[in-house]
């Protein structure tokens, strides 16, 4: 695949690497490739970061027709870059696009346009410790047109950000609001696919939850609202009796990558996980129980986030003391030191 390469010339000053938070700052590069139903995907090619130009009818703006990805480069300790199951992540744009009427990319063609607008915008991967160049694909419909039906025309784009270590002290627990009235998804719905739709119909319990006093809410399910589903934009896993227990892919929870990392890693470590449907009230009843070890979720952004809190109904259930607990910090210490470099990378995971 021949891309096309337009430099900027006008390169910007790049931002303080300890002060970087999350998706605050862009690089001087972004890759873009068309789509038509005469061309298919093509014009593949590499311009200044700029704003678009787009029709107002444009059919993004109105339904919601798009899907996107995310995931991490990072500086390895003899200065090169890499990434961390970038493959992975290309096969669910896919299965996004797939679901929302998008024609699917070649994963082929995608990887070679990160590779090379990561490897031209190289100098603005951060090498502090922590921090790393966020890789933000999407795709969007482009039709001139205000008529409900899948587009014929779309982009796909991929902007890179650097972003800072999410945690600045080591790990930190959280506290999580059970949200019993608002739903993230349902089965038959779109829950399993990264499509802006599902982040602005969440918006509104973030909100209410953050005036509660808590960071985030635990999804329940969309039909009786009694299973437990994610943890805001993360998996959940919880530890109990020794085991560690997931919800299962059943088309309403995104199949996370660090989900998927944290499966392979503990059964590794000769843990046994369990993905498998648990209420609630059950989850409650093993805390009151004792038997309750740990809980943490699991995404690209923190990687491992343990929880410390759990808010249901009036009452904070306090898990392992609101400290970190051991599966947590050996996930985040094994997962990330895969990521920089630091240890032989033995499940392929690695580019
Ligand atoms: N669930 C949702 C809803 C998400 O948006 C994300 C972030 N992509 C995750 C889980 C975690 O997925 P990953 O580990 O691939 O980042």
């Amino acid at each position: 695949m021949e891309i096309r390469i337009t430099k900027n010339d006008a390169p910007k000053q790049k931002p303080d690497e300890n002060n970087l938070g999350f998706g605050n700052y862009f690089t001087d590069h972004m890759f873009v490739m068309d789509y038509d139903l005469e061309k298919g995907w093509h014009d593949p090619r590499i311009e200044p970061y700029g704003p678009l130009s787009l029709d107002p009818s444009a059919m993004v703006f109105h339904y919601g027709q798009e899907t996107f990805e995310g995931l991490k480069a990072y500086r390895n300790d003899q200065g090169n870059i890499q990434l961390f199951r970038v493959m992975d992540n290309l096969n669910r744009l896919n299965q996004s696009n797939e679901r929302m009427c998008i024609p699917t990319l070649d994963v082929e063609a995608m990887f070679q346009g990160i590779k090379e607008l990561i490897l031209l915008d190289g100098d603005w991967v951060p090498s502090q410790p922590g921090t790393s160049l966020y890789v933000r694909p999407f795709v969007i419909a482009t039709d001139p047109f205000l008529g409900v039906r899948p587009a014929s025309t779309y982009k796909f784009l991929v902007i890179l950000s650097p972003v800072g270590a999410y945690y600045k002290g080591g790990l930190n627990p959280t506290r999580i609001y059970v949200e019993e009235y608002y739903v993230r998804a349902v089965a038959g719905g779109t829950g399993f696919a990264k499509t802006g739709g599902n982040y602005a119909a969440s918006l509104k319990a973030q909100v209410e939850a953050n005036e509660k006093g808590y960071n985030q809410v635990l999804w329940l399910d969309g039909k009786e609202h009694k299973y437990i589903e994610e943890v805001g934009t993360s998996n959940a896993f919880f530890k109990i009796d020794g085991k560690v227990y997931t919800a299962p892919l059943e088309g309403s929870i995104l199949s996370g990558i660090t989900r998927n990392s944290t499966i392979t890693l503990l059964k590794d470590w000769g843990l046994e996980v369990v993905e498998e449907k648990m209420t609630i009230q059950q989850l409650a009843e093993h805390h009151k129980a004792g038997r309750l070890e740990e809980a943490f979720a699991t995404g690209t952004a923190a990687v491992i986030s343990p929880i410390g809190v759990l808010g249901w109904q009036g009452e904070d259930l306090v898990i392992n003391d609101n400290q970190i607990g051991e599966v947590s910090q050996k996930l985040y210490d094994t997962m990330t030191a895969i990521q920089y470099g630091k240890v032989e990378d033995e499940f392929g995971w690695v580019i």
